[in-house]
């Protein structure tokens, strides 16, 4: 008789294992759940930018967002400024929201493209909530607010803030350093990993959150990994941390620099900044120098500098073992999406929990959607870069004429000839490529035939009330600042 699941040991605590340990202790009361996470090799440390899709993971474990907001030191967002990305003087908002609003059988981008062409049409984020709340630095939660946001967050603190959630629904933490993995001899499966104190934790499953060490699903299982440098150039980042100068932007900063780009995340403690870049334009001494003097503040970290390489590993669930986070591949967090895809993966497990070791099919289906999700975040990272009309660099100059995954190739080359885009099943990003696309110069050549059908006066008045509308909702609203001090007083 196969043998069922009753005991899941997840090794890592960094963000991934406690997110991991939090929600399966709590959907499966039943099982037995064991973390192990070992304090002298600490997390990767970094990983302050979100997407809307946290809010539902946080409503799964029944947190409160205001606790959440407090404990993680959060801050409100409403999408990521571009900066220098298409030409180094132009920026654009890609907002979390919906721009203006679909008409008959077309796309809202069909009637902007006519407007635009007629020059009755305002820049393509003017119909856009969110893209002008950023922009005017505003924010609210809240019925009337219509927002849609996400957080920049301390990931560490997120982190530990999860770890009591689990502890308190039963997660049993072991501190130690794994230093030995057994298999069964027949199956491959992993049996028990072996800490440096000596303790042996058995499992029927293993979550490996190990970050870039991959213990599990690589040192151990050998999986192989798909390498996809050949389409994301950079391979190094480095991540520094500054004291809080102004108020918090309810946005996050992707300035473009010469070989790649940097960020800032404002939290209510500090900022966070990193630099991603290409070792082969930018040397690492370059780099550091770079993002030293772009900083504002006064450091209060040293650089954390990390290698890494982008891509993901062929199989994410593979034996009984399930990869998450930086164990399970890596995309640069151009899209702020790494955290999204350790909640896509745990929620796969929880809809696709195995009732035995033996699950071929649960194990496949799970692999083929976690597969679908890391290309599809991959196409809409690479948008970014090979929509640049930059030629002031080498690396630039590489990027716009870089191959790109024939999936993207085909959506770039449709919207740009036909106007139309279409959507594979549970795409997570979906009117972002709109804002990319056009935010970085991609305009459709055409548009849809029933724009033609409303008179022009009709698309003039339609267009001029959507903005408007846009408007006069931003006007209410208080300021990101004040709407936090507010909250954070209750
Ligand atoms: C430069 C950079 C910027 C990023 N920015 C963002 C962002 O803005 N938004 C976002 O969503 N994501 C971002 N990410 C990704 C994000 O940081 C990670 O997805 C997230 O922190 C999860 O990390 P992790 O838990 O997988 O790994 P880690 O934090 O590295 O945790 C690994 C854990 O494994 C343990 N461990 C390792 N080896 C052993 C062993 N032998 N025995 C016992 N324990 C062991 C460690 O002690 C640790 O607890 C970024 C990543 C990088 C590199």
């Amino acid at each position: 008789m196969s043998q069922r699941v009753e005991s899941l040991t997840i090794v890592g605590g960094g963000t991934a294992g406690w997110m991991a340990a939090a929600a399966l202790s709590k959907v499966f009361k039943r099982l037995k759940v064991t973390l192990v996470e070992s304090d002298s090799i600490g997390t990767v440390g970094v990983g302050e930018a979100t997407i809307p899709t946290l809010q539902f993971f946080n409503q799964l474990l029944g947190i409160n967002e205001r606790d959440f907001v407090r404990e993680t030191q959060a801050t409100f967002k409403l999408g990521i400024q571009f900066e220098g990305w298409r030409s180094p003087e132009q920026k654009y908002i890609h907002g979390f929201g919906e721009t203006g609003k679909n008409y008959w059988a077309a796309g809202f981008h069909n009637f902007w493209r006519r407007g635009d062409e007629l020059g009755l049409a305002e820049s393509f984020g003017r119909y856009c909530r969110e893209v002008q709340a950023a922009q005017a630095d505003r924010f609210a939660i809240g019925p009337d607010s219509g927002l849609n946001y996400a957080y920049h967050l301390d990931a560490t603190r997120y982190g530990q803030y999860l770890r009591k959630i689990a502890e308190r629904n039963g997660v049993i933490r072991e501190e130690g350093k794994v230093t030995r993995v057994d298999q069964c001899k027949d199956s491959g499966n992993i049996l028990s990993v072996t800490l440096d104190n000596g303790k042996s934790v058995d499992g029927d499953l293993f979550i490996d959150c190990t970050g870039f060490a991959a213990l599990l699903i690589e040192k151990t299982l050998q999986t192989g990994y798909e390498d996809w440098s050949h389409w994301l150039p950079c391979d190094r980042a480095i991540a520094l941390q500054t004291e809080l100068t102004g108020d918090p932007k309810p946005y996050t900063r992707a300035v473009a620099h010469k070989a790649g780009w940097r960020w800032e995340i404002p939290l209510q403690h500090r900022r966070g900044n990193g630099i991603v870049y290409s070792s082969e334009y930018l040397p690492d001494d370059e780099a550091l120098n770079l993002l030293n003097h772009s900083v504002q503040g006064g450091l209060t970290s040293e650089p954390n500098k990390i290698r890494f390489v982008t891509g993901k590993r062929k199989l994410q669930w593979n034996k009984n073992c399930i990869a998450l986070g930086l164990a399970s591949g890596f995309l640069e967090p151009l899209e702020s999406t790494s955290i999204h895809l350790i909640q896509q993966n745990i929620l796969k497990l929880i809809k696709l929990f195995p009732d035995s070791v033996e699950c071929a099919l649960d194990r496949d289906e799970f692999n083929r959607r976690a597969d679908a999700e890391y290309r599809q975040v991959l196409d809409f990272i690479v948008l970014h870069y090979r929509l640049t009309e930059r030629s002031d660099s080498p690396f630039w100059r590489h990027c716009r004429t870089m191959s790109v995954p024939d999936s993207l190739a085909h959506r770039m080359e449709q919207f740009q000839e036909t106007g139309r885009f279409f959507l594979e099943d549970g795409e997570l990003f979906v009117d972002s490529w709109f804002q990319v696309m056009i935010g970085q110069g991609l305009i459709p050549k055409t548009y849809h035939a029933v724009v033609d059908e409303m008179p022009e006066s009709e698309l003039a008045a339609m267009l001029k009330q959507l903005s408007q509308s846009v408007q006069s909702h931003i006007a209410k609203l208080p300021s990101h600042a004040e709407f936090l001090k507010r909250y954070l007083s209750v």
